[in-house]
């Protein structure tokens, strides 16, 4: 979309500006209404928003899009690289160690694709300038898609760049626990050193604080306290701020003042590439066919697929070979059994057949209401009953978005809450596939 609108503005601003000023930015991802453009540094993104803003809203109303752009720094490498190198070795390494960071968390380690470009980009952004970009930083998805891996991230390039300056990573459950010893002790002086004053605060698995109010209400006190000092405020969570209902809008609205970045499974290149930089981090041998095996059948998380290759390099260790597809193969059987039951053709065959529609009428662009309900149904059990990701689910069903089936799976889920006799439908269909 940045490159079609960059291409539009040449037609407002003279090649030399256009050069100097637009040339060197990129497209970084846009989802969710949002478009994220990379910029060589701070001033470029101040310039263009000063003096080129209403040329760009201009153009998007041209093109009918209704984005809202944010840009971010793309500090240049080198220079990065010679600040680490101007820093003390020794306090970085004693930074390090102080957090307890597991040191294969870094951002070297983690690989980059369509499914969390955008929470790697921010990430990396606020560990190179905290505070100034994305303040705070909302990172969710499901479990085992690298929300801990990036919080370890920031803080080790944190340490890296900044080493004399605070920094805290801790669980949410962690806060709570420091939370709840302070008022048992009568010890707030202590608890409020540890939490206020830092440069940056990363807190892992926030969703922990949903039933604590007091613990809340505290959580909420301290990243006031550091957001109005600027300071860098950092958050994971497996849900979206207003879906822990237990949060209070207050609480809920000053997370969205920031950037919400979501993570959702590996697709399969990205799945592939994970494998072979684990199995570098492990230092495992892999034959290529072994690896697109593994990726292709386990496709729901990176948690998942990490240990079907331990799993199997313990068996290849045993056997003394490498992986190979008929070692993955013997090693994953109990896993592979239970996930090929069950395919979204079967799923869609049922549904269809149920509501007497064809099976490809689900795939289709029609959106009448006689088609819509079924699809939904079918979307939502392909979510439910297999290990398929949004965006595979969407292929299968001709190509629809993700947030299309992230849709469909929420309204199902409503009506199955609403109306107990779509819930046994629900659960008939279920029940037949198993
Ligand atoms: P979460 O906190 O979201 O549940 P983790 O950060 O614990 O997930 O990730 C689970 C495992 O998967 C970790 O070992 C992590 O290193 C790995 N992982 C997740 N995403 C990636 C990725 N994109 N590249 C490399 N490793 C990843
Ligand atoms: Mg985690």
């Amino acid at each position: 979309m940045w490159e079609e609108l960059k291409g539009r503005l040449k037609r407002f601003i003279p090649e030399e500006s256009f050069k100097e000023w637009f040339e060197s930015t990129e497209e970084i991802e846009s989802s969710n209404g949002r478009l994220l453009v990379g910029v060589p540094s701070e001033e470029v993104a101040d310039f263009i928003k000063d003096y080129y803003w209403d040329y760009i809203v201009k153009v998007m109303k041209e093109m009918g899009v209704e984005e809202e752009i944010d840009f971010v720094c793309k500090k240049q490498i080198p220079d990065l690289k010679e600040e680490i190198a101007r820093n003390d070795m020794d306090l970085i390494k004693k930074r390090i160690e102080e957090l307890n960071l597991n040191p294969d968390y870094t951002f070297d380690n983690f690989v980059v694709g369509p499914s969390n470009e955008l929470a790697f980009a921010t990430c990396k952004a606020v560990a190179e300038e905290p505070g100034v970009n994305y303040n705070p930083l909302y990172i969710y998805g499901d479990t085992g898609l690298g929300k801990t891996h990036l919080l370890h991230a920031v803080a080790h390039r944190f340490c890296e760049i900044y080493p004399d300056k605070k920094i805290l990573l801790v669980s949410a459950e962690r806060f709570f626990h420091d939370y709840v010893s302070a008022v048992r002790s009568n010890n707030f002086p202590s608890f409020r050193e540890r939490y206020r004053e830092l440069d940056v605060l990363l807190v892992d698995d926030i969703q922990f604080l949903a039933h604590k109010e007091g613990t809340r209400e505290e959580f909420f006190n301290t990243f006031n306290d550091l957001f109005d000092r600027r300071k860098q405020i950092v958050i994971s969570s497996d849900s979206l701020p207003g879906d822990i209902y237990q949060f209070q809008d207050r609480l809920v609205s000053r997370f969205k003042w920031g950037i919400i970045a979501d993570i959702q499974p590996p697709d399969l290149e990205t799945r592939i590439a994970i494998l072979f930089k684990k199995a570098k981090v492990f230092n495992l041998k892999i034959e290529e066919d072994a690896v697109f095996f593994i990726a292709k059948k386990l496709r729901k998380n990176v948690r998942e697929l990490e240990g079907a290759l331990k799993k199997c390099g313990i068996y290849a260790n045993l056997k003394k070979s490498p992986i190979t597809v008929e070692i993955a193969k013997e090693s994953l059987k109990d896993i592979l059994e239970d996930e090929e039951l069950i395919t979204p053709e079967k799923i869609m065959k049922l549904v269809a057949d149920y509501y007497r529609v064809p099976v490809s009428r689900l795939k289709d662009k029609n959106n009448s209401r006689s088609i819509v309900v079924p699809r939904q149904v079918a979307m939502y059990l392909c979510k439910q009953l297999t290990n398929m990701s949004y965006p595979e689910i969407g292929r299968a069903f001709g190509n629809k978005h993700h947030t299309t089936v992230m849709y469909a799976c929420s309204k199902v889920e409503e009506k199955i809450a609403s109306d107990p006799r779509f819930r046994r439908l629900v659960d008939s269909f279920t029940q037949s596939l198993r």
